[in-house]
């Protein structure tokens, strides 16, 4: 039995207080996409059409004080939009993906088993994640549901790449680098080809700037190796992540600084990164057009942890063909860019500076050792074609 082309998929991704999500036809064109945001605080429903135009709701605040009212909200709005176009299933965004699951795979009640067991790898993330997944489930028992696992694309690293120094009894009950952003990944492994050519084969580390950030180095459009760990905190510094640290500060700041878990967790996650090292803003935008000192050396330690990262990265490859940016940060602030091609530059690095002003695609100059491009990502395009393939 063939996919109903008549049909269209539902794409959720599920945080704290905000659900983003996308509307699109089985040929991955979007029909609608927005951000449900404030959920039980100051809720609100942005809704945009398939050119991206804001459509604007008339919605009272109490209709969203649960995930739950706000996910039925959807339903309502998709099934008054589009009427006698059926949701054919409904694909999740699902941080942790464990060692279990090193592809996408449709939700039966074992999987979402398994799914519980990891909360505690990915404490801030992976409840959400479920718990749409749960809610949908009482709203809609009948809708399939798909999970797409950020740490899937990272799943065939050679093993050496995967492990952490740690006793052997923590690394076997899967303390291990996993690394996130696949789903990023994974769309600009199949948007380079067309951008990159050849490159796109070769030895590329992509640049995932945005609040959260990290680095992956490819090989042959395969994850060779990551920035992020055990966690989304390591590696590069972020917007409110400090990045990877000396542990004995976590250490430090329980023992002598009487911090509790949740304290020290709140730093970890929410103070530290480009708002704790400026003291002004987690959003570049706002350290770009600063003048403050402190704005200036965030703005200089967010590019010296890139390129301290690409170093190493670039070792692991034995080589390095490509820099590939994407996300807010990567796809929009030429400025950062401009600092990263210019570290490269004593590897043969020739920056087009005209051309990364523009925005590239394209940043480097026809002679340069190693090219430089802009990728735009595209998260939700990647669960919508795992969903539909899921489904057929
Ligand atoms: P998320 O990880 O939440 O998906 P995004 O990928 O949207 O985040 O990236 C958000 C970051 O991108 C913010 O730091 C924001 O300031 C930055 N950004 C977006 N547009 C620009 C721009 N034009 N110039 C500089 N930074 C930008």
């Amino acid at each position: 039995m063939g996919v109903d082309p008549n049909g269209i998929v539902l794409t959720i991704n599920a945080g704290s207080s905000s659900v983003k999500f996308r509307i699109a036809d089985i040929a991955g064109r979007t029909l609608f996409d927005g951000m449900i945001g404030g959920i039980g605080v100051r809720p609100e429903f942005k809704l945009r059409d398939g050119t991206g135009a804001a459509i604007p709701l008339d919605l009272r605040p109490d209709q969203m004080d649960e995930q739950e009212d706000a996910l039925d909200l959807l339903l309502q709005i998709s099934a008054e939009r589009l009427p006698g176009r059926p949701i054919l299933a409904v694909g999740h965004r699902v941080v942790h993906g464990g060692i279990d699951f090193d592809r996408s795979v449709l939700i039966a009640p074992d999987v979402i088993g398994k799914l519980r067991a990891l909360v505690p790898l990915a404490p801030l993330h992976q409840p959400h994640n479920l718990a749409a997944i749960e809610v949908l489930a009482r709203l809609r028992p009948d809708l399939p549901q798909v999970a797409c696992f950020d740490t899937a694309f990272h799943v065939g690293q050679n093993r050496l790449a995967r492990l952490f120094g740690l006793p052997r009894d923590l690394i076997d009950e899967g303390v291990i680098r996993y690394g996130f952003h696949g789903l990023s990944y994974q769309a600009i492994a199949q948007r380079m080809p067309p951008i990159m050519g050849d490159l796109a084969d070769g030895k590329v580390i992509v640049a995932h700037l945005g609040n959260g950030s990290s680095l992956c180095a490819m090989a042959g459009r395969k994850s060779v190796a990551t920035t992020m760990g055990f966690t989304a905190l390591d590696g590069l510094m972020m917007g409110t992540r400090a990045g990877a640290i000396d542990p004995g500060i976590v250490l430090y700041l329980l023992d002598q600084k009487g911090c509790s878990v949740t304290q020290v967790t709140d730093i970890l996650y929410k103070k530290s990164g480009l708002l704790g090292v400026s003291g002004i803003s987690s959003d570049m935008r706002d350290l770009l057009a600063s003048d403050a000192p402190e704005a200036g050396e965030a703005v200089a330690l967010f590019v010296h942890r890139i390129l301290r990262e690409i170093g190493s990265l670039t070792m692991v490859l034995g080589g390095l063909d490509a820099v590939v940016f994407t996300a807010g940060i990567g796809e929009n602030a030429a400025p950062i860019r401009a600092m990263v091609l210019d570290g490269l530059r004593f590897m043969g690095l020739v920056p087009d500076v005209a051309a990364n002003a523009a925005g590239g695609p394209r940043l480097t100059a026809p002679d340069s050792a190693i090219a430089g491009f802009v990728v735009p990502t595209d998260e939700e395009a990647v669960i919508v074609q795992e969903t539909v393939a899921l489904l057929g």
